[in-house]
């Protein structure tokens, strides 16, 4: 039987090394440090497929612009002289427009359809996890902003996903009584779906090791070696490791993956925070997205956790308390009870892995026949890793590309800087 090494143990990592492994793979995972530690823990656990517009969108820059100039905004790029970073920021703008968004949303929207029959499946097959299908929340101060999101909610429609109910004013309280006077409405899609994502990457981890999976924690891979265009070992500093395919599923920290093999990845960090607060100050009934201040809100079992912002600097866990201070803020000024003095238990820190078109990065690597990557997922890395696992444990597999990956393969990036 050939062996496959996964190379990240995140969300994406471990879903695919499930369905490989329900394919009959032998499979390996190593990780550098915990496996489903990073990203994949802090987030705000929302399966929302219909959510499907990547982060380049026309109208950014310009916002953007405006939102540099605010310390507390949801949006921080850290200048930084480096070439590739610069490149990366120039394919990012150029990808705001109109007919790239679009492409990107239908690919997305397509690709998203079934995640949660997946999900459902998985538990089936003893993968144990925290699920809510109480639905997400889309509320607004900006009337217009509320008017536009609807409009453009209607993009998703026609791949099957349901439309959302408007709730204007007093509709919206009853509806969600904790909601300020401050939100002029709001919409509820109901077929999203929340987990507590420490939960969902525990329950993966626990289901492949009962399956005799083995995640190596602790196990940075630090060098590819490929002889005649095929990989035939991974090299961690304690061991060289042969292998018949690799998976590169390594998050923010994918883009050496593709150096080592001679292969553009460009994958940037964009650092997330989560705000956990123990037990829930205020009641929620479900999820909510304070769409102007860019804030997620989710009820676990355990707790409420406020999470949101986007900081383009680099990989590292630095903490802006200025802007872990405006999630709690916004938090605080946009649900009724929520006491002054509540204090998160823990703040979380998560890079989201980003490509410059905002789309996943999907398929073979250039160059090597046996390599793939599943990374760039951005803000939708738990959404789409049910469906990212099975068609990527297709792919590996069969070694044909299924057609609904083809919109997100790295081939997109030869002859980038
Ligand atoms: C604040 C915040 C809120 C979010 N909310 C949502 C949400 O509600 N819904 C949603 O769908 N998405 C959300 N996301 C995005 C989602 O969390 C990510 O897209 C997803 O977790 C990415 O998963 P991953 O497996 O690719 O990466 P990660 O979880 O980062 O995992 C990558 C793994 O690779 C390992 N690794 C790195 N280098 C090496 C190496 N050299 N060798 C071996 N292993 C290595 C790391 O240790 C890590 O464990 C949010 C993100 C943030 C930050």
């Amino acid at each position: 039987m050939s062996k496959i090494v996964v190379i990240g143990g995140g969300v994406i990592g471990l879903s695919t090394a499930w369905e490989l492994r329900v394919r009959g793979a032998d499979v390996l995972v190593l990780d550098a440090r915990t496996a489903g530690m990073a990203a994949s823990a802090v987030n705000a656990g929302w399966v929302s497929p219909a959510m499907a517009g990547p982060v380049p969108a026309p109208g950014l820059v310009r916002t953007s612009m405006k939102w540099m100039m605010d310390p507390e905004s949801p949006l921080y790029i850290r200048p930084r002289f480096n070439k590739s970073f610069l490149a990366w920021l120039f394919r990012f703008w150029r990808s705001c427009n109109i007919g790239a968004y679009q492409a990107g949303f239908e690919a997305t929207a397509v690709l998203g359809k079934g995640t949660m029959e997946i999900m459902d499946r998985w538990q089936q097959e003893g993968v144990q996890f925290e699920m809510h299908d109480f639905g997400l929340l889309y509320a607004y101060r900006d009337r217009v902003a509320m008017e536009t999101d609807l409009e453009a909610f209607q993009g998703v429609i026609p791949y099957g996903y349901a439309e959302p109910k408007p709730l204007w004013g007093d509709d919206l309280r009853e509806f969600e009584p904790v909601l300020s006077e401050a939100l002029v409405g709001g919409y509820h899609v109901k077929e999203e779906r929340t987990v507590q994502p420490i939960t969902l990457v525990t329950g993966l981890r626990d289901a492949l090791e009962r399956e005799g999976v083995e995640i190596r924690n602790g196990s940075p891979v630090v060098d590819i070696e490929v002889s005649n265009k095929r990989v035939v070992a991974v090299r961690t500093p304690m061991e060289r490791i042969e292998c018949d395919n690799v998976l590169v599923a390594a998050g923010a920290w994918s883009a050496q993956f593709g150096k080592m093999v001679g292969a553009k990845l460009p994958i940037e960090a964009g650092k997330g925070y989560g705000l956990d607060f123990k037990p829930a100050p205020v009641k929620l009934q479900r999820s909510i997205y304070l769409h102007d201040d860019r804030i997620a809100i989710s009820p676990f079992d355990s707790g409420l956790r406020l999470s949101g912002t986007m900081e383009l600097s680099g990989i590292s866990d630095s903490i802006m308390p200025r802007r872990v201070g405006a999630i709690e803020k916004g938090g605080k000024k946009y649900l009724k009870g929520f006491p002054e003095d509540a204090k998160p238990v823990h703040t979380w820190v998560g890079m989201r892995p980003m490509a410059p078109d905002g789309l996943p990065v999907l398929g073979v690597v250039p160059g090597v026949t046996n390599a793939t990557v599943a990374s760039g997922h951005a803000m939708l890395g738990v959404t789409l890793a049910a469906v990212t696992a099975v068609q990527m444990a297709d792919l590996i597999t069969t070694g044909e590309t299924p057609d609904v990956l083809k919109p997100f393969s790295p081939d997109r990036f030869k002859g980038f800087l």
